[in-house]
């Protein structure tokens, strides 16, 4: 099936607060963000799965957690509060933005706190960030079916199934970011040599649930080297991405491109996530090419899967 899908890592202050240096800029764009991509699928109409950290769908808290086994001031920078009061770490009105859209997105998860579930981690820490997840979903009437693994580090998979998921985000065998981080330099030789866009397969992993693996990072290419090809009008990324879709289009295959609504920190930024879903909404208005969530991709696998073959 031709396919284009687009996973969003919606965190919020989340995602860099154990970062001995907090990128203050995309801590501030977050929420601006999160309501710019929503407006432009909208336009488009894009469905998109959001993994969610799980403390954002929680209207309050104590800032202490005293319930969760991590007990090593992986809470210290929780402010605590009402949502209203720390609206960077809660969602404070935005899981009901995206309820409110007229597109039908997927609702997914991404940790409780944006710990990392390495595969040593500690069983219960690991059981705790996904359990509270999916508990913190429950309590706003939401199941949530699919997971992104903070940092892209994936590990502890058999416990997802337990608590309702039934797909995450993988690497796939030969992705150039697997949570490691690549030369700056590489990076930008892969994106503008290009080679071969990733196609993925997803499949069905040893624990019954599906991995969804990932082709393309949207900023991969990010920061000063972005901004200076952008003012040169040339952008490897946006160009690496149309290729990727026409590809899907053409070869009848998936292709699965990610990123964070904080990543959309100034206009350059929002206009190259603008140009990629424009061209979605050209290659599939001229093709077969559909636009899946992560959570429609499993659905059709595992109905594939259990259908016998004659
Ligand atoms: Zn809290
Ligand atoms: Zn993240």
């Amino acid at each position: 099936m031709a396919t284009v899908v687009i996973s969003v890592d919606a965190e919020l202050a989340w995602g860099s607060h154990d970062f001995e240096s907090v990128p203050t800029d995309r801590v501030e764009s977050a929420r601006d963000g999160w309501r710019t991509l929503l407006d432009r699928f909208d336009r488009y109409d894009i469905p998109a799965t959001w993994a969610i950290v799980g403390h954002l769908f929680l209207a309050d808290c104590e800032g202490e957690h005293p319930e969760h086994p991590s007990l090593d001031g992986w809470f210290d920078a929780d402010p605590g509060g009402p949502a209203s009061t720390s609206s960077r770490w809660f969602a404070d009105g935005l899981v009901d933005a995206l309820l409110d859209s007229p597109v039908e997105h997927d609702i997914g998860g991404h940790s409780f706190s944006h710990r990392q579930l390495n595969p040593d981690l500690d069983r219960e820490i690991a059981r705790a960030e996904i359990a509270a997840t999916a508990e913190a979903a429950a309590e706003r009437g939401l199941d949530l079916e699919s997971f992104v693994h903070p940092g892209n580090v994936i590990g502890h998979c058999d416990l997802l199934g337990e608590y309702g998921f039934t797909c995450y985000r993988g690497h796939g065998p030969d992705l150039p970011y697997d949570g490691t981080p690549v030369e700056p330099a590489r990076k930008l030789l892969s994106g503008a040599v290009g080679g071969r866009p990733r196609l993925v397969e997803p499949s069905i992993d040893e624990h019954g649930l599906v991995d969804v693996p990932a082709s393309l990072y949207l900023f991969d290419v990010d920061g000063t080297p972005r901004r200076a090809l952008h003012r040169a009008g040339f952008d490897p990324v946006l160009d690496r991405a149309k290729r990727g879709i026409e590809a899907a289009a053409e070869q009848d295959g998936v292709y699965h491109l990610w990123l964070h609504p904080n990543n959309l920190v100034e206009d350059s930024a929002v206009d190259r996530v603008e140009r990629i879903l424009e061209h979605v909404d050209d290659v599939r208005a001229r093709s077969d090419l559909t636009v899946e969530t992560m959570a429609a991709v499993a659905e059709r696998v595992r109905a594939d899967a259990s259908t016998p073959t004659v």
